[in-house]
């Protein structure tokens, strides 16, 4: 039997521990402004090498910052880049050149290729691995030296998982991970009940612990038995009504082995 303690008291017994990557393990602010601001330079280059009209670039941008969740003190950790697939991040531009009078068929072509020349560049530069966030590798090393089962369920795909897992030398730590490419992906709670099987564990013997309400609703909905939210990994803190407890500081979780 090992207890979850929050600033040492006692929460509950779990068997598992199912963690978000971005904005909870991982410090993805940084990059992900990056990327966005990227993917924006690139949808406004193709505009103007389409021969659409210049004048509206200003707009453009601004419209394509609001979709992504960019705000002017950093990334909105409830905003699409943040929470969302990357192919929800491509219909969103593809849905704000829409606004802007362009055709489906060539809104989401000019997405698709904004995109794919961003990601193109990316694989032509050294990998960039996000920092762990604070306090994170110590606690995954007491849970998985306790015996506990670890799962990473992201939106990332499966390589963006593995390779910031690999960086950080945790491989060996977590058992299995869902990814964007995994059916149903998250928020769907499906995905929860599939990964915990695949943990061979009940979702009530598990915490899950992530950044975003939506998360914290799948998990709810799974019949997660610990439904923690984490608000450290943001300059923004992320509003999330649905945790059971919210963490701000990794250091604030331990665990104790019962006799
Ligand atoms: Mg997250």
């Amino acid at each position: 039997m090992v207890d979850l303690l929050f600033k040492g008291d006692p929460i509950g017994a779990i068997e598992g521990v199912l963690f978000d990557k971005d904005g909870t393990l991982s410090h993805s602010e940084p990059h992900l402004l990056n990327l966005a601001e990227a993917r924006i330079n690139s949808a406004i280059e193709l505009w103007v090498a389409g021969g659409r009209p210049e004048s509206v670039c200003p707009p453009l941008r601004e419209n394509l910052k609001r979709a992504f969740g960019v705000m002017p003190n950093g990334l909105d950790p409830a905003g699409t880049l943040a929470v969302a697939s990357r192919h929800d991040n491509l219909t969103s531009m593809a849905t704000v050149f829409c606004l802007m009078e362009c055709s489906w068929p060539a809104a989401h072509q000019m997405a698709t290729d904004s995109f794919n020349r961003v990601d193109r560049a990316l694989t032509q530069a050294p990998a960039i691995i996000n920092p762990l966030l604070p306090g994170s590798a110590s606690l995954i090393q007491q849970l998985f030296t306790t015996g506990i089962k670890l799962a990473v369920i992201s939106n990332d795909t499966e390589q963006g998982i593995q390779r910031f897992l690999e960086g950080h030398g945790l491989c060996q730590s977590f058992q299995t991970c869902w990814s964007a490419e995994h059916f149903p992906a998250k928020p769907n709670p499906e995905a929860v009940a599939q990964l915990c099987n695949k943990l061979d564990l009940d979702p009530k013997v598990c915490a899950l612990i992530g950044d975003a309400e939506t998360d914290l609703q799948m998990a709810a909905a799974s019949g997660i038995g610990l439904v923690i939210g984490y608000t450290g990994g943001w300059t923004s803190k992320p509003h999330l009504p649905s945790a059971a407890l919210l963490i701000d500081d990794w250091n604030e979780l331990s665990i104790q082995v019962g006799t």
